[in-house]
């Protein structure tokens, strides 16, 4: 009796017990989706909340189509940063740059008014001039949006080079790319910016790699981290990738730790 009355209280001490300091940093998440498959899995509530209680309290979203980044921006306009993704169904992936009403719709879609950024879209280096990615390069440098691109590193380069009025989102930092090459493109590229949604070779096993801790000390305003829900199962998984995440950022020098886990993105997307 005794005993589970100690239990009890030890019990209650912990509820109440703050989490220790500078153990879970915010974070702003640039690279979430929720496309068709994940509405009927989660509601847009479930889905906020999956995020919420992961330590998401911001987040980029896209999908496929647009209106499932819609749902969640109605619910949650202040957390939810709206990309709009050229993508009206997953057939749209292949073709996109160069199909004329690819363009059309997207600078329809963009009369909303709502949108941070284009993206996340895939391209090949060939496509780097093809007339729908002129267009939104142009639709972007107008409005101020960001082009999220989920490209190799020749691609990302092309790009910049190509239209250097833009401001690039370079997602899961071309997914192969070092953090020698990345620093490269950073140092050369000024409107350069890069997400690590995926890069679990940032810090193998748990342990920062020196190469990347460098990189990001020495740019510590140009990164952002992110999951990427891109098929439905990885809802389930968003709390324990963003646990390993904030294992790493742990490792990081604490301003440097709160810039890429949430403060670029706050500054870069000020919440409305
Ligand atoms: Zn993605």
């Amino acid at each position: 009796m005794i005993r589970r009355a100690a239990l009890a209280l030890a019990g209650a001490l912990l509820a109440l017990a703050p989490p220790p300091a500078g153990a879970e940093l915010p974070i702003f998440d640039a690279h979430i989706h929720y496309s068709r498959p994940d509405w009927d899995a989660f509601t847009p509530e479930r889905a906020l909340s999956i995020l919420a209680r992961a330590g998401v309290h911001r987040a980029i979203v896209s999908s496929t189509p647009d209106d499932g980044t819609l749902k969640l921006y109605a619910r949650a306009p202040k957390s939810i940063v709206p990309f709009l993704r050229p993508y009206r169904t997953r057939e749209d992936m292949g073709g996109w740059a160069r199909d004329a009403s690819v363009a059309a719709y997207v600078e329809e879609r963009l009369q909303r008014g709502v949108y941070r950024g284009i993206g996340e879209f895939h391209l090949s280096a060939s496509d780097v001039d093809a007339p729908v990615v002129r267009r939104i390069a142009e639709l972007a440098a107008a409005r101020d949006l960001f082009l999220q691109a989920h490209v190799d590193d020749v691609t990302i380069e092309e790009l910049l080079t190509r239209y250097p009025k833009v401001r690039f989102l370079w997602a899961h930092a071309g997914m192969s790319a070092g953090a020698s090459t990345v620093a490269r493109l950073l140092d050369r590229f000024p409107k350069l910016w890069v997400d690590l949604a995926f890069r679990t070779d940032v810090a193998p096993g748990g342990a920062l790699d020196p190469d990347w801790r460098k990189v990001f000390l020495r740019y510590p305003d140009r990164f952002m981290v992110g999951t990427d829900t891109w098929v439905t199962s990885r809802w389930e998984v968003v709390r324990d990738y963003m646990r390993d995440v904030q294992v790493w950022l742990g490792q990081l020098p604490p301003d440097v730790a709160e810039q890429i886990a949430f403060k670029n993105g706050d500054r870069l997307f000020p919440a409305p």
